[in-house]
């Protein structure tokens, strides 16, 4: 059971994350799913993850990916989560398991560029390309300590390659929105009856220097939950 680790880990009469299903299927031809959820917990962090073999294989970055090539961000191998997880952005009741606020901060597809994942995750040189809406192009994740699999945890650097989308940009500060709903954390805090002030600490102190467009109107952001709610 893939999912072990993370069900043990979370209560699901409290807190609203899915489960996940029992069927885990391994990966075929389908694209493959992507997402960093931003995640105001104890501490800051972005949850970087990859679907494979019907699972989100996850990892928790805490200063968030760079796209400087030259900058290598630490990335804690965590317990698997289920593909479902991946939709999930809200509030995590405080004193539960990750309790605090989480946002969908990048999501699109990714593809592997080596022959062999299972192969890459075990020898601990994982490249890939990323089709997201903010992060794109090739990087790579490297373990440094440990060893993976077995929800054991074990440490990573994620680093991206030189090629066109490589840049200088800080790009956790300039575009600190969900990429699904154009939430800010404290934006997610305040409709999902989360801690505001914790959220907004995870929020840039300078917005003004942010891009990525306004909070959405309350008529739009009602539709937006709920159609991430009947999902
Ligand atoms: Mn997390």
């Amino acid at each position: 059971m893939k999912l072990k680790d993370y069900r043990k880990k979370r209560d699901f009469e409290i807190t609203a994350e899915p489960q996940g299903g029992c069927e885990v299927q391994p990966s075929s031809g389908k694209p493959l799913a992507y997402v960093i959820q931003k995640h105001q917990a104890s501490h800051l962090h972005y949850d970087f993850r990859l679907e494979w073999d019907g699972v989100l294989l996850s990892w928790a970055v805490p200063k968030g990916p760079s796209l400087d090539p030259a900058v290598k961000r630490l990335a804690m191998q965590v317990e698997d989560h289920p593909v479902e997880y991946g939709d999930f952005e809200g509030a995590i009741p405080e004193g539960e398991y990750g309790g605090g606020t989480v946002m969908v901060w990048d999501r699109g597809t990714w593809t592997r560029e080596v022959a062999d994942v299972k192969a890459a995750l075990e020898k601990g040189d994982l490249k890939f390309t990323l089709y997201g809406a903010k992060l794109k192009g090739s990087w790579v994740l490297v373990r440094t300590r440990g060893f993976g699999g077995g929800g054991q945890r074990s440490s990573w650097l994620l680093i991206k390659h030189r090629d066109r989308f490589a840049s200088i940009k800080d790009i956790t500060l300039e575009e600190p929105r969900s990429a699904l709903t154009g939430r800010l954390l404290a934006d997610i805090a305040r409709d999902e009856e989360g801690n505001v002030e914790k959220a907004a600490a995870g929020d840039p102190p300078d917005l003004k220097k942010a891009k990525g467009g306004m909070r959405p109107s309350r008529p739009a952001r009602r539709s937006l939950q709920k159609r991430i709610r009947s999902k």
